[in-house]
């Protein structure tokens, strides 16, 4: 039976990115928005207390991802992994960097999980740019899966440059709202 695959994508989400976000200066500028995205999937209850998006040399939001796991019933649809499709989607080629000819950065309001940290060299962004710590996630019972030790290691020897606890704490303020808020903790298998 033909399956096409169908992503939905929250409404909310294209009018906070309709406009054009250009000159995000800064990591913290990055981390900033990535981190109201989180912010805004909890209060609009579309998902989990994550964002993620990827920028342009120049700053220019090329797209942005929120968690959808339980918006789509889709185990992989982690912020980290919306933001890497919508981008090559939009710039339609699977390696993001064009052949290593262009720098993207991928910011994702927490480090990534084993899946989403294995996605990152196959997408093709330079630079990955994180908020809160996957031990922070892992405080409020998500499950981040079987990571290397080295994996920023692991990255950096693939050239990718690796950006830790960039507004740490306000990334996790947002995964304290959401656990405090009740929010579902969706690790499938009874692993929590
Ligand atoms: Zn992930």
């Amino acid at each position: 039976v033909k399956q096409d695959i169908i992503i939905k994508i929250p409404d909310w989400l294209y009018t906070e990115t309709s406009e054009t976000y250009s000159s995000f200066s800064s990591f913290e500028n990055k981390m900033s928005f990535v981190c109201s995205l989180a912010r805004k999937n909890i209060h609009k209850g579309t998902g989990g207390p994550f964002g993620a998006g990827i920028f342009d040399s120049n700053g220019n939001l090329v797209s942005a991802g929120v968690n959808i796991v339980e918006y789509n019933n889709c185990s992989i649809f982690h912020a980290e992994i919306v933001a890497i499709i919508s981008a090559q989607m939009k710039l339609g080629r699977y390696d993001i960097s064009n052949g290593g000819k262009e720098n993207f950065d991928l910011v994702s309001s927490t480090e990534p999980c084993a899946m989403c940290f294995g996605a990152v060299p196959w997408s093709g962004v330079k630079r990955l740019v994180c908020g809160a710590r996957d031990a922070d996630a892992r405080a409020i019972g998500f499950d981040e899966g079987p990571k290397l030790e080295n994996w920023k290691e692991e990255l950096e020897k693939r050239n990718i440059n690796v950006h830790v606890d960039i507004l740490r704490s306000e990334a996790v303020d947002i995964l304290n709202l959401y656990a405090n808020s009740g929010g579902a903790v969706y690790n499938a298998g009874g692993n929590a």
